[in-house]
C-alpha cells in the first residue's frame, strides 16, 4: 500500500445527520476513524443535538437549513471555541454536497427535502449512499440520469435495496442496465409494521405513538407511520423499480414479521439468493460505506437458533391499499409517483400532528391520485410542480375530512 492510500482518509457528508439514519450512519463513522471522517453534518432545526454533534465529530462544516437556527447554532459554536464553519438553508445543503473534496454523501434527509441536495450530489459525481428513497420515488429518471451522466457510484441504504444489491451479480453495478438478467423476480420483504394482524375496523383510532411504536425497527417518525401504512413498502417497490431497472411485474412484497431476511433476488434456474442479519441499519450503512469491502459495523451477532423460526405471508392489499397503488402509480408513470409521495408525506404529518385519523391517510392519498392526472417528467420543474399541486389538494382534503369530524 502506498503513503497516499494510507493517508486518505474519505471525507463524509451525512444529509440529516441528527436522524435515525444519520447517528447510525455516525456511529459507523466513529468506529473507523482511520478510513473515514463525517467532513459536513446538517439537520433542519435540531440546533443542540447538532451541536452536541460538532463537539464530538469536529466537522469542517455543518448546515442548518433553517436559517435562524444556523445563526444560533453558529453563535454557539463561536462562544464554545470550535472551528467548524457553519452554513444556512437549501444553498447550504447543495453546497456541502457537491463539494471538491468530498467523496461520499449519505443522503438521510427524510422526505422532499432531500431531493435537491441528493440532486446535486449526483450532478457532482459524489458516491451516494441513498436513505432517502423519496427523492427516487418523486423524481426517479431524473435522479438517475444524473448518476448515469455523471457516474456516480450509487449505493443503497434502504434495508431491502442493499439486501437485493448483496444479492445481485457485482459486475453491473452500479450501472444495472443488463443486470437483470437472469434475474426472475426480486421480493421486497417487510416486517408489515405493527397492525400486520390487526382487522381494518381496529385501525380508525391508532394513536401516532401507536403507529410509531415498530415491532422490528426503531426509526424516525415518519417512516415508521409509513411503515404502519405500508406506504413505506409501496415506495420501496417505486425505489426498486428506478435502482434495479425492474419492470413492476418482477417486483414483489412477501411479509415477512422478524425482519430477518431483508429481501431477496430470485434467478431463471430457480435459485434465491437472501441477505439476511439483525434488523441494524448499521448493516447496510457499513456495507455501503465500504463496499467492495467489509468492515465491522458493531451490529450483534444474528443468533438464528434463539430466534428459531422465519414466516413469510402474502401481503393483504385489502387491509393495506398503499402496495396496490404503488403498482398503480407505477402503471401510470410520469408524475405519478411525486404526486404519490406528497399526498402521503401531507397526510403523515397531519395524522402526527394535528389529529387526522391513521385511515384517513391512504383515503387522501387515493383521493389525490384520482383527481390530478400524471403529466409526463421533462425537468426537474415538472417534479416540483407536481409536489406542490398535491399538497395543496391533500391539505384541502385534510381540511375538509377534519371540519367533518368535528
Ligand atoms: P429522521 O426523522 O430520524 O431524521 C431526519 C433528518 O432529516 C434529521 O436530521 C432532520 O434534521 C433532517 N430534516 C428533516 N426535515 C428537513 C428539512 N425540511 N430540510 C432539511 N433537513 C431536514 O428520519 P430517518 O428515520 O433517519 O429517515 C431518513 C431517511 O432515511 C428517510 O428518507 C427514510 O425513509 C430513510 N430510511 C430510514 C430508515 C431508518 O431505519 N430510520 C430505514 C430505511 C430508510
Ligand atoms: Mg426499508
Amino acid at each position: 500500500m502506498t503513503m497516499s492510500q494510507h493517508a486518505a482518509r474519505q471525507k463524509i457528508v451525512i444529509l440529516g445527520a441528527t436522524g435515525s439514519i444519520g447517528r447510525s450512519t455516525l456511529d459507523v463513522i466513529a468506529r473507523h476513524p482511520d478510513r473515514f471522517e463525517a467532513y459536513a453534518v446538517t439537520a433542519h432545526r435540531q440546533t443542540d443535538e447538532l451541536l452536541a454533534i460538532v463537539a464530538r465529530h469536529s466537522p469542517r462544516y455543518a448546515v442548518m437549513s433553517d436559517a435562524t437556527h444556523a445563526k444560533a447554532l453558529a453563535a454557539r459554536i463561536a462562544a464554545e471555541g470550535l472551528s467548524t464553519r457553519v452554513l444556512e438553508g437549501g444553498a447550504g445543503l447543495n453546497e456541502v454536497a457537491s463539494l471538491p473534496e468530498v467523496d461520499a454523501v449519505m443522503a438521510a434527509i427524510v422526505g422532499a427535502a432531500g431531493l435537491e441536495p441528493t440532486l446535486a450530489a449526483a450532478r457532482a459525481g459524489k458516491k451516494i449512499l441513498l436513505a432517502n428513497k423519496e427523492a427516487l420515488v418523486m423524481a426517479g429518471p431524473i435522479f438517475m440520469h444524473a448518476v448515469h451522466e455523471s457516474g456516480a457510484p450509487l449505493l443503497p441504504i434502504d434495508s431491502e435495496h442493499n439486501a437485493i444489491f448483496q444479492c445481485m451479480p457485482r459486475e453491473h453495478w452500479p450501472h444495472t442496465r443488463g443486470a437483470t438478467q437472469g434475474i426472475r423476480r426480486v421480493l421486497l420483504t417487510g416486517s408489515g409494521g405493527p397492525f400486520r394482524t390487526r382487522p381494518r375496523a381496529e385501525l380508525t383510532r391508532v394513536t401516532p405513538d401507536e403507529a410509531c411504536a415498530h415491532p422490528t425497527w426503531n426509526m424516525g417518525r415518519k417512516i415508521s407511520v409509513d411503515s404502519a401504512t405500508m406506504m413505506n413498502k409501496a415506495l420501496e417497490i417505486i425505489e426498486a423499480h428506478w435502482l434495479f431497472e425492474l419492470p413492476p411485474s418482477r417486483i414483489e412484497v412477501v411479509v415477512h414479521p422478524q425482519s430477518v431476511v431483508h429481501s431477496m433476488v430470485e434467478y431463471a434456474d430457480g435459485s434465491v439468493l437472501a441477505q439476511m442479519g439483525n434488523p441494524d441499519m448499521r448493516t447496510p450503512i457499513a456495507n455501503a460505506l465500504a463496499h467492495p469491502e467489509r468492515i465491522d459495523a458493531g451490529v450483534a451477532v444474528l443468533d438464528l437458533p434463539a430466534i428459531g423460526t422465519l414466516t413469510f405471508e402474502r401481503p393483504d392489499f385489502g387491509r393495506f391499499p398503499a402496495l396496490r397503488l404503488a403498482y398503480e402509480v407505477l402503471a401510470a408513470g410520469g408524475t405519478a409517483s411525486a404526486i404519490f409521495n406528497a399526498a402521503n408525506e401531507t397526510a403523515v404529518d397531519a395524522f402526527l400532528h394535528r389529529g387526522l385519523p391513521f385511515l384517513a391517510i391512504t383515503d387522501v392519498i387515493e383521493t389525490v391520485l384520482d383527481r390530478i392526472a400524471a403529466r409526463e417528467v421533462r425537468e426537474l420543474g415538472d417534479v416540483l410542480e407536481a409536489d406542490r399541486t398535491a399538497r395543496a389538494l391533500a391539505a384541502e382534503l385534510i381540511e375538509a375530512s377534519m371540519r367533518e369530524s368535528r
